[in-house]
């Protein structure tokens, strides 16, 4: 049977998971639909992280926000694309976790979210843990404690 019995595993600070913020797409609060539409396609993500100027975490922004905001009644209204914001469009409160929470408290939000938002005391834009790092590092355990 396969176990995950170290308490020392998933008391690991996820600082050292993370991705830093200056890997991270985002865009700025402010910036136009078009855009973070363009962010998001030309690097493949669904859903990218909206920063203030201060990089401060305000909301994350994904493809299918922008294109329900600009759907017509028979078309996609893409020349409305330049006039509309993000901070109209963006999801708030964002999925996040404090740079000093441990490994299991990343898994438990993980299991409904494909990545967190990492920030500081000042809620401060860090990075981000993915569900994906995760889950490479929980393969790596369980295989090295159950050979
Ligand atoms: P992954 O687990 O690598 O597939 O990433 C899951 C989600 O995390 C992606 O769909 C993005 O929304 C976000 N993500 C991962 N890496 C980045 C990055 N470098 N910049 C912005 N968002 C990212």
């Amino acid at each position: 049977m396969i176990s995950v019995t170290s308490r020392d595993f998933l008391d690991m600070q996820i600082e050292e998971f993370i991705i830093s913020s200056e890997k991270v797409a985002h865009v700025q609060m402010g910036n136009s639909a078009e855009h973070a539409l363009l962010v998001l396609t030309k690097t493949g993500y669904s859903s990218i992280p909206v920063l203030d100027s201060k990089y401060r975490l305000k909301g994350l922004v994904s493809t299918q926000r922008i294109t329900d905001a600009i759907l017509g009644l028979d078309h996609i209204e893409y020349e409305r694309l330049p006039d509309l914001k993000v901070d109209l469009l963006m999801q708030s409160p964002v999925p996040s976790i404090h740079i000093n929470e441990k490994f299991k408290k990343g898994l438990d939000l993980l299991i409904n979210h494909p990545f967190l938002c990492v920030v500081d005391d000042e809620e401060t834009f860090v990075g981000i843990l993915t569900r994906r790092v995760v889950l490479k590092q929980l393969k790596k355990h369980i295989y090295q404690n159950n050979q």
